[in-house]
């Protein structure tokens, strides 16, 4: 039944995996390889055993060298919003200054807000970047204590210029920088460390092509120390009681955690460093955003200020050129689940005007061939 691929999928074999039906341009979840699937299938052990102990330790090992930091890795059972809204409730002793470059960045406001966070926002206009200025103007207040970040944002596809407002956070050591890299770590190329990042927050169902279900975070000590001084943490997504749990109990964390998602989560870090090699990783990255930004030009126009692009997926004005209507975006996906393929529509503000086609994860250059010749053919776009 073709015409409900979306919740009646059909089962055959595919390029990527032999389980998955539509193949995935979609920014998240992404396509989960085969081997990945069958790890999820593993019996359960007791996230009270040195076995547990030891799985969480060599996940936080092999997460430390693809993030670049020494920093304590935090996951927590939740998308990667749950430990964003953590952060910013956890290091928050005055009050946040929220970068919002599209409805990630304004999400994270709204979190700070719902929980009686005392926070300003400052956007940016769509499509553009958060300049090092503007965080220089905030933080120059001096009414800051905290600030947050939109690495890539999955809205408008551009990825802010983070070397450049490392530069700019070395004059204020005692702001807690808080980043979202939700679609972007470990698909595009984050130094955590040298950048000075004392919060960097991911989830499993982006770059990192694991199914959804698990939030990673890098916790630097300046942030632990910070939660201090903060009255009402919470507790489930309290910092604080995360990081002093896994020091007491050697890894373990504080509630039952998915342990069939850290079973696959090990796998796929040992896949990414030992097998493909992360360095591989981010190049296959960038050749396929360099490919699907040609691909765009040629018959449409990228969407975002063309010096700041992401670099796990693109999104993409949806007007075609020389004529005269937008393309709709519904259709072009029903057309492109009879051949199996889905890409993303716009996001918020941004649904009908553009559609996002993402080349992160587990995709290949052949994948990114596929899918943009298809939609030319559908299209009659040649
Ligand atoms: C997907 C995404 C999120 C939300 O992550 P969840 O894991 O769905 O909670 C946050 N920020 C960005 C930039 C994203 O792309």
């Amino acid at each position: 039944m073709r015409g409900s691929w979306w919740y009646n999928a059909p089962r055959h074999k595919t390029q990527l995996t032999e389980s998955m039906a539509i193949k995935l341009f979609i920014p998240g979840p992404t396509v989960v390889s085969d081997a990945i699937l069958a790890e999820l299938s593993a019996p359960m052990i007791s996230h009270r055993s040195k076995a547990a102990s030891e799985l969480q330790k060599r996940i936080s090992d092999n997460l430390q060298k693809v993030l670049f930091t020494q920093n304590r890795i935090l996951l927590s059972t939740s998308s990667g919003s749950g430990l964003m809204e953590g952060a910013i409730r956890s290091c928050t002793a005055k009050r946040a200054a929220v970068f919002s470059i599209g409805a990630f960045g304004d999400k994270w406001f709204k979190m700070a807000k719902t929980n009686g966070v005392p926070a300003d926002k400052f956007s940016s206009t769509m499509g553009e970047p958060t300049t090092p200025e503007m965080v220089d103007a905030a933080l120059s207040t001096g009414k800051y204590d905290l600030i947050t970040v939109t690495h890539n944002e999955t809205s408008s596809g551009v990825q802010n210029p983070v070397e450049e407002i490392a530069e700019v956070m070395k004059k204020y050591p005692d702001v807690v920088w808080c980043v979202d890299a939700v679609s972007s770590a470990v698909g595009s190329k984050i130094e955590t460390d040298k950048l000075g990042i004392d919060v960097l927050i991911t989830s499993t169902q982006k770059a990192l092509a694991l199914p959804p279900g698990l939030a990673i975070a890098a916790v630097s000590r300046k942030a632990y120390d910070r939660t201090e001084k903060v009255e009402n943490r919470g507790l489930y997504f309290d910092l604080r009681n995360l990081w002093d749990f896994i020091d007491k109990k050697n890894y373990q964390y504080t509630s039952t955690p998915c342990l069939s998602l850290m079973f696959a989560l090990d796998a796929q870090l040992r896949h990414i460093i030992d097998e493909e090699g992360i360095e591989a990783r981010f190049a296959r990255h960038e050749k396929m955003a360099e490919f699907t930004r040609a691909w765009a030009d040629e018959y449409f126009r990228v969407y975002p200020n063309r010096k700041y692009l992401s670099k796990t997926l693109t999104v993409i004005d949806a007007h075609p050129k020389g004529k005269d209507e937008l393309i709709s975006v519904g259709e072009l996906n029903k057309a492109l689940a009879e051949r199996d393929m889905q890409i993303g529509n716009g996001y918020g503000d941004l649904k009908d005007k553009t559609f996002r086609i993402a080349h992160m994860g587990e995709l290949t250059m052949d994948d990114m061939k596929e899918v943009t010749s298809a939609i030319v053919d559908i299209l009659h776009l040649a």
